[in-house]
């Protein structure tokens, strides 16, 4: 499954098979999530055309939480306490790197052989089948820059005696 629209097509039939309604701002959410291949936050998904002017975010929230507990959405924890969303989809790569500082998620692509390492630790713990989600938190390198342009806290009282 590659698509967008694959990906559409699978999360409005899960929808289906747990015979849930969908009306179109579900749909438009589902359109919007399928168009991602990284986790977004609640606020653009709420900008989202078809969302944006037809219900507040509250609602947008609660029906991202009724997917997740249908397995349809994934919450991915950032350290920001923002909450992050992807779909969920069968078989993708679901596995990111999140900055602990600006929030920011990027996939992470795992070599097959390390794929497979982790299903054979997960069966040597009689663990099956087994799903994949790896998170990453670690500090990108936008946020590593500039850390090292900002002056250290004793430098800055050194500067501010200064003056
Ligand atoms: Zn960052």
């Amino acid at each position: 499954m590659t698509t967008s629209e694959q990906h559409l097509v699978w999360a409005i039939s899960v929808c289906r098979a747990a015979q849930m309604r969908l009306t179109l701002v579900r749909r438009a959410i589902l359109q919007f999530l399928s168009s991602r291949r990284v986790p977004v936050m609640l606020e653009m998904i709420s900008q989202a055309d078809g969302v944006q002017g037809h219900c507040d975010v509250t609602t947008v929230y609660r029906t991202l939480r009724l997917f997740k507990d249908a397995d349809i959405v994934r919450l991915v924890g950032t350290s920001r306490k923002e909450s992050h969303f992807c779909l969920n989809v069968p078989g993708e790569n679901n596995h990111f790197l999140i900055c602990r500082e600006c929030g920011r998620t990027v996939l992470l692509r795992l070599a097959t052989a390390t794929v497979s390492k982790i299903a054979a630790a997960a069966a040597a713990r009689e663990f099956s089948p087994v799903k994949q989600d790896c998170e990453v938190h670690g500090v990108c390198n936008d946020c590593q820059q500039t850390r090292q342009c900002e002056p250290l806290p004793s430098k800055l009282a050194v500067a501010r005696r200064g003056t």
